[in-house]
């Protein structure tokens, strides 16, 4: 995607997104998925039957420029895998770089970690808007009953880092305790 030139107001909706002139659909199933949910058995039972999206997004990002802004719009379906619910992937910035994401619809969790060791989440409900600071790997996850949707919006130079998040997992997980979502240690957690 070359340079904006020419101001604009886009309605923040997957539909139109899906219109917009160089936006990038980009969907996650559950098989692109694979390691990454501590139910392995669950896994495989699941892709067994079906292979369905998990989330997607659609991103308007400016490659190689140092200017301007890039965009984009998730959508997390809800569901289970196991006891842990539909979450993205998950990855750290790795040029300096923040991240504001705005809730449109949903309900979800923002799970976040540094390679020091912190932990931390964050709540994400319509209306809230979430700063990701560049040091925190950022995962997030539908703990509603609907779809989670939310704008977010990065600074063009970003290289993202997915490679981390799949070697050694996220510190905390999310799953569905007695009354509600629950976060808890991950047991897969290989990282510091
Ligand atoms: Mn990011």
């Amino acid at each position: 995607m070359g340079t904006i030139l020419m101001p604009f107001n886009l309605t923040v909706q997957p539909r139109d997104f899906d219109l917009f002139q160089g936006a990038r659909r980009i969907v996650r199933r559950l098989s692109d998925m694979r390691g990454l949910y501590t139910d392995k058995e669950a896994m495989e039972r699941l892709l067994a039957v079906d292979d369905p999206i998990i989330y997607e997004f659609w991103e308007v990002e400016y490659e190689g420029s140092d200017r301007g802004l890039s965009f984009g719009i998730t959508r997390i379906y809800p569901g289970k895998v196991g006891r842990e619910y539909h979450m993205t992937r998950g990855h750290f910035h790795t040029t300096d770089g923040d991240e504001v994401y705005v809730v449109m619809e949903g309900q979800g969790l923002l799970l976040l970690q540094t390679k020091e060791g912190e932990a931390g989440t964050i709540e994400m409900i319509p209306g809230h808007m979430c700063y990701v600071p560049a040091r925190w790997a950022h995962r997030t996850v539908n703990i509603g009953e609907h779809d989670l949707v939310f704008l977010s919006i990065w600074p063009p130079h970003i290289e993202h880092d997915y490679r981390t998040v799949a070697q050694s997992g996220f510190a905390q997980m999310v799953v569905e305790g007695t009354d509600g979502s629950m976060v808890t240690t991950n047991p897969s957690f290989s990282g510091a």
